[in-house]
C-alpha cells in the first residue's frame, strides 16, 4: 500500500451499485473493519458503512487545534497476550512501545494504582515487600463466600479502607450503581499485586499504532474488494441492500427495533481541553480522581503517543446515563434481556452479529479483534460449503 493512501470512501449521494457488493458490513469500528478485512482478503466484495463520519468506531483518533493527537471518545490502550492479534494488527501498522501507568488520588495525594505494595506503603507509611504486603492484605480483607458482587469481590481482596479510598466513589461515579449491584467481573477487571508493578497492564504485547488508531483503520480498510461509506445509518441502506449477508456491530436491540426493550448503557462525556506552554500535565497516562470531581479521570494524551510539543492535550471523563453507548452494564437482569436478543439473532442466517454492541459485552479491543477474524472465518466457511 502506498503511505497516506486513503482506502475508497463513497459519499451519500453517490451512485452505489450495491449489487456488485455482496458483503454488508456495518460500523467501521474494529469489529467491522477486521472483518470487512478479512472477508476481502477472502476474495468477497464487501460495503461497509457506518452513521459517523469517520472510520475506527471508538478507537478514532485526531490531531486537534493545537496539533496534539488525541482520542476523541476517551482513552485506547493497547494490549493484548494473543499474538495472533497482535500479528493481525501489525499488518497495518507499527507500533510504539507503551506500558500505561494510572496514578489514584486519595487525600490530595498521588498514589500508584491498581493497587500494589507501593500504594500500601506510601498510604499506610510502611516498608513492606512482596511477602509483608500479601500479610498486610490478609490481615485487612474482609473474606466473602461467595462472592456475589463487586463489592464482594474488593472487600474480599483488599478490606474496608482501601475500598472505600479507591473503588467505592469511583464505580458509584462510573456506573451510577453501588458496586454491590455490579456484577463481580466488574471489578475483577482491576487486580490487586503484593509486588511493586506499577503497569496497569501486564500482557506481552503493549504498544500503541505508531501513526494511530485512525491510520491503522485506514490501512485495513484500504483494500480493492472494500467500499467505505460514512455518515449513512443502515437504516437508510436495509431496504436497498440485496447483498448476500450482512455483518451488523452497531447494538443488538437496535437492529430488533427494541422490541423487548432497550439494554442499558452507561455513557460518557469527554470534556478536551489544550494547556498551551505546559509540556506536562500529569506525571504518567491516566490519573483516577475516585473521591473528588464530577469527572473520573484524567488522560493526558502524550504519554501514550509519545509526541512532543510545547503544550499538552487532556480530556476529563464524565459518565453520564444518556448519550453515546460506551459501557454494556454487566448486571444480570442485562445480561438476561441481551439473551432474548441473541436468541432472535440465532433466526437470521444472513445476518452476523459481532463486538461491543452487537453482543452486549464489556470488550477489549484485542477480544473485539479475536471474535470479529473468527467470526469472519464462520462466515467464509460458510460461503464455501
Ligand atoms: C472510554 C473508553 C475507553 C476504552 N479504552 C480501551 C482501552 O484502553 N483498551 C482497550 O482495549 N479497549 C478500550 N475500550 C474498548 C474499545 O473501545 C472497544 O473494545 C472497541 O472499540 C469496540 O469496537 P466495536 O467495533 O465493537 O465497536 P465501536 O468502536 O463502537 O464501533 C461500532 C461502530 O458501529 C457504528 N454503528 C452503530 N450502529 C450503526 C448503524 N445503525 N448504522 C451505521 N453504523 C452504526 C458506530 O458508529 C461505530 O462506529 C474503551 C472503550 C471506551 C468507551
Amino acid at each position: 500500500m502506498s503511505p497516506g493512501r486513503q482506502p475508497e470512501v463513497l459519499s451519500t449521494a453517490a451512485n452505489i451499485e450495491l449489487r456488485e457488493r455482496r458483503f454488508l458490513v456495518v460500523g467501521a469500528g474494529l469489529a467491522g473493519s477486521v472483518v470487512a478485512r478479512e472477508l476481502a482478503d477472502g476474495g468477497l466484495s464487501v460495503h461497509v458503512v457506518d452513521r459517523r463520519s469517520h472510520v475506527a468506531g471508538n478507537a478514532f483518533d485526531e490531531v486537534d487545534g493545537a496539533g496534539v493527537l488525541i482520542h476523541r471518545y476517551g482513552p485506547h490502550i493497547f494490549h493484548t497476550n494473543s499474538e495472533r492479534v497482535f500479528r493481525f494488527l501489525s499488518r497495518f501498522t507499527e507500533w510504539r512501545p507503551y506500558e500505561h501507568r494510572v496514578l489514584g488520588v486519595v487525600d490530595g495525594k498521588l498514589y500508584p494504582f491498581p493497587i500494589n505494595c507501593e500504594t500500601l506503603n506510601q498510604l499506610y507509611g510502611l516498608d513492606l515487600h512482596e511477602v509483608g504486603a500479601a500479610a498486610f492484605l490478609e490481615q485487612v480483607r474482609e473474606p466473602r463466600d461467595p462472592v456475589r458482587n463487586s463489592e464482594d469481590l474488593v472487600l474480599n481482596a483488599v478490606g474496608r479502607d482501601l475500598y472505600e479510598k479507591f473503588f467505592l466513589n469511583y464505580t458509584r461515579k462510573q456506573w451510577g450503581l453501588e458496586p454491590s449491584q455490579l456484577k463481580a467481573g466488574v471489578a475483577a477487571r482491576i487486580p490487586v499485586r503484593t509486588n511493586s508493578d506499577d503497569r496497569y497492564f501486564t500482557d506481552i504485547y503493549q504498544a500503541m499504532p505508531l501513526h494511530g488508531y485512525t491510520r491503522m483503520f485506514e490501512r485495513m480498510l484500504d483494500h480493492p474488494n472494500i467500499t467505505v461509506e460514512l455518515g449513512v445509518d443502515f437504516r437508510d441502506v436495509r431496504a436497498r441492500w440485496v447483498g448476500q449477508h450482512t455483518v451488523f456491530t452497531g447494538p443488538i436491540d437496535a437492529y430488533f427495533d427494541y422490541c423487548y426493550g432497550r439494554l442499558p448503557y452507561r455513557s460518557l462525556r469527554f470534556e478536551h481541553e489544550h494547556l498551551a506552554g505546559i509540556e506536562q500535565f500529569q506525571p504518567v497516562g491516566t490519573v483516577n480522581y475516585p473521591n473528588d470531581f464530577d469527572f473520573t479521570r484524567i488522560t493526558e494524551f502524550k504519554h501514550l503517543t509519545g509526541q512532543t510539543h510545547r503544550g499538552t492535550s487532556i480530556v476529563r471523563e464524565y459518565p453520564q446515563a444518556e448519550g453515546d453507548p460506551y459501557y454494556p452494564i454487566p448486571r444480570a437482569e442485562n445480561e438476561a434481556l441481551y439473551k432474548r436478543y441473541e436468541r432472535l439473532a440465532e433466526q437470521e442466517p444472513d445476518v452476523t452479529f459481532v463486538g461491543r454492541l452487537a453482543q452486549y459485552r464489556y470488550y477489549n479491543m484485542d477480544q473485539v479483534v479475536a471474535a470479529a477474524i473468527k467470526a469472519a472465518e464462520r462466515v467464509l466457511r460458510a460461503i464455501r460449503v
